[in-house]
């Protein structure tokens, strides 16, 4: 540990669009927020390349110039970006207390406020085709990516509410959508499997695995394998999603924090508040149901106004933001 503490109105720990958003609105309060990167600066959007969906951008912008672009928005107005991972936390449990944070295994800070924007991760299957073509027709997000696929033929990796939610999307743009399910049966609820068995453009392979994604620089096609009976078949498609569910990045808070079964944390009603005074969590990391970057953003700003808020009732800020809210 180094000898010198550092202490910080407000820590922010993720730098997707929540982390980004919350920084802008932090600095602009004159929270001075101080921001961990963690090991994927930018967050899930660096992993696309066309993001045609987030306001303010007509003809769409690629994943990682738009979070560079979140970064010099955030530190304009005085936000510090470190890069480096939080590894510990010890949050205070008492309103006005002071929340212990060590970065990269060594660093102890001090901080009076913390948002949380770690995000989810997309699993993946992890198979050497479907890791290279990441990005050149390889998605794991059917509501971001499907649009590029509009009138052809994709496949989709998946059997749950997901994964049948997002067969029954990419059905009404692609032209025909075959989906994989490992099983002999979904696991989706019976009223998603109705839906997806009335689109008469899904078919759905049970027992059925990836065995290559083929392709050398785009999707081509797919080759897959019946796991019962080893069979092999080849299909013509241009795009492959992957629906089999995200982990949020929350194990560092766990017994600290709640979250619910998967690992999502909770949070209070329509607030970004989480069950500990002056810890806030925004983004992916506290959202299973709508997992996008200006759903993420939004709730990056209410955190930040959260925080603002809470310093104001504890009196930390002075004030500049306690005149504003009258808690
Ligand atoms: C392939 C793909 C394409 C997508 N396309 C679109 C699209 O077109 N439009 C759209 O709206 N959404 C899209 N999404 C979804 C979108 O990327 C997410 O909803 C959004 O990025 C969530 O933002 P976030 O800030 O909550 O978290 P993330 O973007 O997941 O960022 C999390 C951040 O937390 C950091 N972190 C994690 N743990 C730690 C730690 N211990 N210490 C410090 N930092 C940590 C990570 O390094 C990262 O910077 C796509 C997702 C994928 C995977």
């Amino acid at each position: 540990m180094s000898d010198k503490i550092e202490r910080v109105k407000t820590l922010i720990i993720g730098s997707g669009p929540a982390g980004y958003t919350a920084a802008i609105y932090a600095a602009r309060a004159d929270l001075k927020p101080v921001m961990y990167t963690g090991m994927e600066p930018g967050g899930q959007l660096t992993t696309t390349t066309e993001v045609d969906n987030f306001p303010g951008y007509p003809d769409g912008i690629d994943g990682p110039t738009m979070m560079v672009q979140l970064q010099q928005q955030a530190e304009r107005f005085g936000t510090e970006v470190r890069i480096g991972m939080i590894t510990a936390v010890e949050f205070s449990k008492v309103p006005g207390g002071i929340h212990k944070v060590i970065a990269d295994g060594e660093k102890e800070i001090e901080a009076e406020t913390v948002i949380i924007s770690t995000g989810a991760s997309a699993k993946y299957l992890n198979i050497p085709s479907e890791q290279r073509l990441r990005g050149g027709g390889v998605s794991a997000c059917a509501v971001c990516d499907g649009f590029f696929y509009k009138g052809q033929d994709v496949a989709i990796v998946g059997a749950g509410d997901t994964a049948a939610e997002e067969a029954s999307y990419l059905a009404n743009i692609c032209n025909k959508v075959t989906m994989l399910v490992r099983r002999d049966e979904m696991r989706a609820s019976k009223a998603m499997q109705h839906r997806v068995n009335s689109l008469k453009n899904i078919e759905v392979r049970y027992n059925t695995e990836v065995d290559e994604v083929l392709g050398d620089q785009v999707v081509e096609g797919l080759r897959m394998v019946n796991n019962k009976t080893g069979e092999k078949d080849e299909i013509a498609i241009t795009g492959l999603f992957i629906a089999i569910g995200h982990k949020p990045n929350t194990d560092i808070f766990k017994g600290q924090l709640d979250m619910d079964e998967t690992g999502y944390l909770i949070t209070k009603g329509k607030s970004t508040k989480t069950n500990l005074p002056g810890v806030f969590a925004s983004g992916d990391a506290q959202d299973k149901e709508y997992r996008q970057a200006v759903t993420a953003a939004g709730s990056g700003c209410m955190a930040a106004l959260d925080a603002e808020r809470y310093l104001a009732e504890i009196g930390s800020v002075e004030e500049t933001v306690a005149g504003q809210y009258k808690i």
